[in-house]
Formats: C-alpha cells, structure tokens, sequence
C-alpha cells in the first residue's frame, strides 16, 4: 500500500452532495489513490461539507476541527475540505482554520484528483478553489456508489433558479441547470447491470426537469430496475401529468416528497415562495384524486420572521386536514446573507420551539395512524441494510418510504441485501413497521 495515498472521505449533507461524494471516490480510485475505513489510517482527508443552515454549518466545522487533530495524532499529512462551506464562506475560512490544506468549492471536486497531486508535488497556487459552480456531471463521470443496499441517488440538475428569501442554495450551487436525458438514462441503465433496484432522482427541484415526463417513461423503461422514486419536488412545477404516470407505471414509487414550507398567504409571500394556499390545497387534493394511495412527504419551517398565531393554527389545521405520510420541520434561523435575515418580527425561540413540539406531536399521531393501515397487508420491500434496531437483523424500505429520511420495515429473516422481498406486515410503529418475509425471493 503507497501510503501517502490513502485517502478517506467524510460525506455530510444532503443526498446531492452524497452524489459528489461519490463522484470524489470514483476520482480517486481511477487515479490509483487508496480508500481506508479508518480515518486515523488516512494520509489524506476529505470532508465533503454542508452549509445550508447554521447548525450543518457547526456540524460541518466540528468535523473538520476532529480531523485536523489527525494531523498531529494520525498518518493524516494532507486535510482537505469540499462542498457548500468553502463556496459559502470563502477567504473567512482561510483564516479560520489554518490546518486545513485546500479548500474546493461546490463546484470544484470533480477535479480532486489534480489538486491532491499538487498538494503532493507542492505545487498548490491557491488554497482556495471556489469559482462558481458550473460543473454538472455526466454518464461519463467517474463515480463509486458508497451505500450497499441495492439504491442509487441520480441527480439530474444542479443549482436553484427559485429564490425564496430564506435559502442559501442559489448563492452556493448557482443557478439551475440540468442534464440531458440520454446522460441520466445511460447512468441508470449503468447502475442497474451494477445491481442497483431503486433511482431516487434528486435535484433542488426535479420538477423543474423540463420534459421531466418523458424522461421518467424512459428510467421505467429499463428492464432490470423496480423502482424509480421523484425527490425534492416543488409545488410550482409538479403537474398532474407527472401524478398521472406515478397512478399508472408499477416502477415509478407512489411517493411525493413535495417541500411546502407553510400553508399561511401571508408567511407563503414573505417567504417569496410564490404559490398560494388555494393552489397548494388544489394540487394536494388533485395529487390524492389521481393517485389515492400515493403517499406524501413534506417539509415545514415554524417561527419565520411574522408569523403570527393565526398563521401557525392555519399550518397545523392544513397538516392535520392533509395528513402527510412523513412530514419533517425547521425551526426558521436568520441565514446570513438572505432576505428573510433583514425582515422584522422575529418570532422568540421559545414560541419556535413550541409550535415545532405541536406540529411534530400532531404529525407522530398522523403517522401511527397511517401505519396502523399496513397491518396485515402483503408488500414487496427492498432490503437495504443491517437493522438501526438490535431488536431486527435487517432493515428494509417500502415504495412509500425514502431512503434516509422515512420510516422503515424491520425483518428478521436473514435474506439477501439489496433483495426485493413479499413481507407480510405484523407490527405498525409510530414511524415504523415490522414485517415476515413470505418466501425469500432470491432462493
Ligand atoms: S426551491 Fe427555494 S428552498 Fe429550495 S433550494 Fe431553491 S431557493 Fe432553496
């Protein structure tokens, strides 16, 4: 082993940037450097960072500060940082943290090769490299997937063209662009002959994907994959052609992750999300008349700057009257740099805090409720991991449950990971289930 090759990687964040992550990985190995599990083996470490918010902010410089003791205590020679922290903070981080050897922008890890060649030749010019992201990757691009477990994150566009007035995103990925079609659909039919079941397609808003529906016809198109799941969908774009071919195609998962933020006209505009709640409540229910059984996920923020007690009770009455499958929720934060950190009537923490404990209390008694339904019923799963739950020997994932960020169905019998299964569901959980394999598909 060339030891100052070893490399490991710290993915943090969204799923995108696990998609970056990958694409580093895939880099490096083509390159002959060397992943390692532990990072204290590590010559060089990459933390790959999150910076949409304040607290993935301090997760972010917490993680590296961990790191950079590797450097007096480990094999760690080089630290290097990448992502949304270094595009969003820039020269402040120059200073800040001296330990760290190069920072790469949103929109510069594509090309981590070369920089940790001239890191090793000494060769660095700039310890920053943050121009703006234009980078948008191909079926071409190099990439190594890092979670087992039969699914793939694919993502299709890059940067948001939207600017609601609380969001870092547009200044740190840019603005929107998106991927050809034949690119995505070559990287999906390369992923499933790798075995990969379920493409979660991701993007800041995949229904922005012009011709997004063609595009999903030819994904269910490719023999050997089951699922094809839509993330991260924005209620502007979201038609009802798109719910329609969900009603219609048994691959693309019944499942809408559809962030609305808050319900309340007046929180909707301040927040320049430009929809209304009558078009929002018109898409839900025209959502829940072409596809009854699809299920929803959604995210609220609570306490953005002048909302006020009505506009709270409209919220928790709409996620009450909707009932969401999964539903999560941002207590609102000032973000530097955004509209909505310069707007008046800041809600106090307290009251933040209260109304998120209420609409999250609210939610936990809509989700046992919903998963009471599941009792009973035979469902095909796909087995995704060893269980989070000692109690289980595996975990696995229903069409209406996302990777990450929902619920899952524990199993005890010892089948295949990344294996599609028929379970019959024995137990519901507040966010949960548990499920009996009924005849283990891959004997
Ligand atoms: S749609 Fe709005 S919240 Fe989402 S990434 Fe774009 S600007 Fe941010």
């Amino acid at each position: 082993m060339n030891t100052n090759r070893t490399f490991f990687l710290e993915s943090l964040g969204c799923a995108k940037n696990l998609v970056d992550s990958e694409v580093m990985l895939g880099c490096l190995l083509n390159e002959g450097y060397e992943l390692v599990s532990a990072v204290e083996e590590a010559a060089i470490i990459i933390v790959n960072t999150c910076s949409f918010i304040e607290d993935a902010t301090r997760e972010s410089l917490d993680t590296i500060l961990e790191f950079a003791e590797l450097k007096q205590t480990g094999a760690c020679t080089h630290l290097v940082v990448c992502g949304c922290l270094p595009q969003r903070y820039k020269d402040e981080l120059l200073q800040e943290l001296p330990e760290v050897d190069l920072f790469l922008g949103a929109g510069g890890f594509q090309n981590i090769a070369a920089h940790l060649q001239a890191l090793a030749d000494n060769t660095v010019s700039k310890r920053l490299v943050a121009d703006r992201p234009a980078f948008l990757l191909t079926d071409k691009t190099p990439r190594m997937l890092s979670v087992p477990g039969g699914s793939a994150y694919i993502k299709i566009a890059e940067g948001c063209s939207h600017h609601c007035t609380y969001c870092t995103i547009p200044s740190i990925k840019g603005p929107y662009r998106r991927r050809s079609s034949a690119s995505i659909v070559k990287e999906a039919r390369q992923l499933s002959a790798d075995g990969i079941g379920e493409i979660n397609l991701v993007a800041q808003d995949t229904t922005r994907y012009e011709g997004l529906d063609g595009l999903l016809k030819k994904l269910v198109a490719i023999k050997d994959l089951t699922w094809v799941r839509l993330l991260y969908c924005h209620p502007r774009h979201l038609t009802p052609d798109i719910i329609r071919l969900m009603a219609g195609e048994e691959k693309l998962c019944r499942y809408i992750d559809i962030p609305l933020q808050h319900i309340a006209d007046p929180v909707l505009k301040k927040m320049g999300r430009r929809i209304t709640r009558k078009k929002t409540e018109a898409l839900i229910s025209s959502i829940r008349r072409i596809c009854p059984d699809i299920a929803l996920r959604t995210t609220f923020i609570v306490g953005f700057p002048g909302e006020t007690e009505r506009d709270f009770e409209a919220l928790l009455s709409f996620a009450e009257d909707t009932g969401f499958d999964h539903l999560g929720a941002f207590q609102y934060r000032d973000e530097e740099g955004t509209p909505a950190s310069r707007l008046p009537d800041k809600i106090p923490e307290k009251v933040k805090k209260e109304r998120y404990n209420l609409l999250m209390r609210g939610q936990a008694d809509i989700s046992r409720k919903k998963n009471s339904r599941f009792k009973g019923r035979e469902i095909q799963v796909l087995v995704e991991g060893i269980s989070a739950n000692e109690h289980y020997n595996l975990q696995a994932r229903t069409e209406f449950q996302a990777p990450e960020i929902d619920g899952v169905v524990y199993l005890k019998e010892p089948v295949t990971i990344g294996s599609f299964q028929r379970v019959k569901i024995t137990r519901t959980l507040t966010y949960d289930l548990v499920g009996r394999v009924l005849e283990d598909s891959t004997e």
